[in-house]
Parts: C-alpha cells; sequence; structure tokens
C-alpha cells in the first residue's frame, strides 16, 4: 500500500545498514569495496539498484535523497545535483544537440537564462523566447523541430504562473518534453509531474533544505530517461551532490511539508494585509484575486507559495529605504529558507539583465521580494509595516 505523503516524507526510500541506525547514514565514501575482482567485473557491466561503484555515479546517501523526492514528487526516478543549476543544465545538455530548438518562457532565474541564451546557442542550438503566460506565443514558437519545452511553474520575482497542462499539450504534438524549473512551487503546493512535465528540477538549496545550509539540486523524470539520457551525462560531467549535502536535504524533506505550510500561510497573510498600502503600487501573490493568473494558480496549486513580491510606487529610493529598515527580515537573496529573506532584483539577482530585458519582464525598479520564513506572523508584520513606515 502506498503511504499518503506526510508519511512517505519521513520513510521513504531509507536503506538501513547492519547495524540498523534509525536517522539515516551519511555514507562518506567516494568509492566501494568489492569481494572478489569477479563481481567488480559484474558490477562494471551492469549495477543493480543498491551496488554502488563511485560517489560520482552514486551513492547511499544520495541515492535515499532521491528515492524519497521521487516518491513525494510521484516521478519514477531521480538524479541528485551539486546545485540546482547543475540540474537545470544537466536536465538540458544530456537531451539536446547542434541544430535542435528550444522554446522557453522568458521569466527566468538567471542563471537559467544564461544557459539559455548564452551557452547552448554556443552549442548550435536555437532558443526562442515567450511570455509564458500568453498561449498564442507558445503556439507561434513550437515548431516540428522543437527538442525541449522549458519554463519555470512560477516565475521568480514576478510569480507569474504559467499553464502548464495547455504548454504540455503544444510540446507533445511535436514530440518535445517539458522540462519545469518548480522551485518556487515547491513539490509540496505543485504537482507537476501530474499536469504533464516530462522532466522536474528542483534547486534543493530552496525549501528542500530550507534552512541555508548546503547547495543541491535534483532532476526527476521517467526511469528511461534518468537512466538512459541524464545519468550518463551527469556521470561523466561531475555533477554529483555531496553525500553530506544529500544527507541534509533528506532530512529537510521530513519537515518539508510542515515547514512550506506554515510559511505559506504567512505569507499569504502578510500579503493579504499589504493590499491597498498607500506606498504600493502592487502586491503579488499568486493566490490574492487581483493576480493575472488567480484563477490558473487556484487550479494549479494547492497554495500561494511562501514568497510574494510589493512594488514601491516611488522606485529604488523607497524599496532601499524599506530594505534598509527592516530588523527581522534580511536581505538576501536566497528563498525558501526558516529565516525571512528579501532583496531588490533589479540591482541584485536581475542586475545582468538590459533595462529593456527589465523591463519587457516587469522588474521595475520598485520591485522587491520578500521570502517568508518560520518566525511568528506578528513579528513578521510588524518589521514590515515599520520598514513601510520608514520607506
Ligand atoms: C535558486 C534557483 C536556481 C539555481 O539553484 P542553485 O541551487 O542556486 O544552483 C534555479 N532556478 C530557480 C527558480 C531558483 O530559484
Amino acid at each position: 500500500m502506498q503511504h499518503r505523503r506526510r508519511t512517505r516524507s519521513v520513510h521513504a526510500g531509507i536503506k538501513r545498514s547492519q547495524f540498523g541506525e534509525n536517522a539515516e547514514a551519511i555514507f562518506l565514501t567516494q568509492g566501494f569495496v568489492y569481494d572478489s575482482a569477479e563481481q567488480a567485473e559484474a558490477r562494471f557491466l551492469e549495477s543493480g539498484p543498491d551496488e554502488y561503484i563511485y560517489a560520482r555515479y552514486g551513492n547511499p546517501t544520495v541515492r535515499m535523497f532521491e528515492e524519497r523526492m521521487a516518491s513525494l514528487e510521484g516521478a519514477e526516478d531521480a538524479f541528485a545535483t551539486a546545485s540546482g543549476m547543475a540540474a537545470v543544465y544537466a536536465a538540458l545538455a544530456s537531451v539536446l544537440s547542434s541544430g535542435d530548438h528550444v522554446v522557453s518562457s522568458r521569466a527566468l532565474f538567471g542563471s537559467c537564462l544564461y544557459i539559455l541564451e548564452s551557452i547552448l546557442p554556443r552549442f548550435g542550438i536555437e532558443v526562442t523566447f515567450v511570455d509564458g503566460t500568453d498561449a498564442s506565443q507558445w503556439r507561434r514558437a513550437i515548431r516540428e523541430d522543437t527538442k525541449v519545452v522549458f519554463l519555470e511553474s512560477i516565475s521568480n520575482p514576478m510569480l507569474e504562473v504559467i499553464d502548464l497542462p495547455a504548454v504540455r499539450e503544444l510540446a507533445r504534438s511535436v514530440g518535445a518534453i517539458v522540462v519545469v524549473d518548480n522551485v518556487l512551487a515547491t513539490p509540496v503546493f505543485h504537482r507537476c509531474k501530474k499536469l504533464g512535465a516530462d522532466v522536474v528540477v528542483y534547486s534543493t538549496t530552496k525549501h528542500i533544505d530550507g534552512q541555508g545550509r548546503c547547495l543541491g539540486g535534483i532532476v526527476l523524470g521517467q526511469t528511461e530517461f534518468i537512466r538512459k539520457t541524464l545519468e550518463p551525462f551527469l556521470k561523466h560531467t561531475g555533477g554529483a551532490i555531496s553525500p553530506f549535502n544529500a544527507w541534509v536535504m533528506l532530512k529537510g524533506l521530513e519537515t518539508l511539508e510542515l515547514r512550506c505550510n506554515a510559511q505559506a500561510d504567512s505569507a499569504a497573510k502578510i500579503a493579504t494585509g499589504l493590499r491597498n498600502h498607500p506606498k504600493l503600487s502592487r502586491v503579488i501573490y499568486p493566490f490574492l484575486p487581483d493576480h493575472p493568473q488567480f484563477k490558473l494558480a487556484e487550479e494549479q496549486l494547492t497554495r500561494g507559495g511562501t514568497v510574494f513580491s510589493i512594488e514601491f510606487s516611488e522606485g529604488k529610493e523607497a524599496a532601499f529605504r524599506f530594505l534598509n529598515a527592516l530588523r527581522i527580515v534580511r536581505i538576501s537573496n536566497n528563498l525558501g529558507d526558516t529565516k525571512s529573506l528579501c532583496t531588490h532584483p533589479s540591482t541584485t539577482t536581475h542586475q545582468r539583465l538590459s533595462s529593456d530585458q527589465r523591463q519587457e519582464l516587469g522588474i521595475t525598479e520598485g520591485i522587491v521580494r520578500i521570502s517568508i520564513g518560520l518566525e511568528d506572523v506578528r513579528d513578521l508584520s510588524r518589521d514590515i509595516e515599520s520598514a513601510l513606515d520608514a520607506a
């Protein structure tokens, strides 16, 4: 019998050694020894599910993390990586060849944009960018030779929500695979495997660690894709996660749902309270009724997430006064952390973009992104409100 998610987040994928340890063990070893030369030969020919060769290929602690993530996401299999970017790059580069065509939503995390805009074209891969919220742009851009469609289910920092089933249908019609970066939506609030993603990617640095300790990433998909396409690429290019980091992520999964729900409760409450604030021209949160894709958000997500953005009508100066007046919420570009964090995208995470690109994405100088943590929501509200007074 399949256990429910909360149970799986604590138990799925566990492998106990002969010592019967309760908490998962950290197998901090790069290599593995064989009982005989014949065994080594057999394992190099084909390794079974719990047979390891070298930590760049796989490791028992890493495997526990991969299996628990696959169970939570409803994916057949997974491969963990050193960072979210290693996961994004491997998911794309393992599939694509020179001459292939990619269609991607334009509203992307800065480093994802760099891969699509600057790295892939150097290898003869053509990339077409679209406004992810505009179905007609996807329809026009996806062609017979499109191999991969890439998008963030909720974009950062403008929190646009993309109609995944609609994009999936267009991609399917030409045999393209849909790769979804699901970081902002988290594995808790968006079951994008179910909605049609072929491959799901996470930066586990965010909510999955959730306590600001380690970098990590993971790619999830069908066994055929993970083992035949992705694994050979990652195994030989070296994006493996450290067993220690995988262990931190594995333990993070045990509390992921509790943390995300508590953080989303606070985010929704604070975002709602800030609507109509005289200093703000916008409060952007997927579950606020005035969000441009509110209906879609309600269809695709179980909650609005742990992050919202606000826009100061007076621009950068007001935004900076606000950031500098915060006492509990700290200025940092991370998100999904138990500590509330706040960033000014146009001068930090999205600084590299041209002002035209930023304008196209709506990232004005007044935009501030706030990631809500686990602090008492009353303290957070007070901190944010008094910083707004100072803005
Ligand atoms: C942080 C992030 C990444 C990159 O992850 P790292 O772990 O920092 O490499 C990719 N996509 C999104 C949406 C992110 O927020």
